[in-house]
């Protein structure tokens, strides 16, 4: 467990990719954080879309998803 919790429908415990990902893609500074179904909600994609973009970061070597 760890204390980051989805802002939007409270789901606890969220992943490292989601974090990263609310990082990436909201702000490098966020202090609050969205699940991948939340972030996918917000940003009008589908899950399989910001999956497909972790898997890109991962790739770049993005610091965030390490
Ligand atoms: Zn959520």
């Amino acid at each position: 467990m760890n204390k980051y919790k989805c802002v939007s429908c409270g789901k606890e415990n969220l992943s490292k990719d989601e974090i990263g990902l609310t990082k990436k893609l909201i702000s490098r500074d966020a202090t609050t954080f969205y699940c991948i179904d939340c972030l996918a909600e917000y940003l009008c994609v589908t899950t399989d879309e910001l999956r497909d973009k972790i898997e890109e970061f991962k790739e770049e070597g993005c610091a965030l998803f390490k």
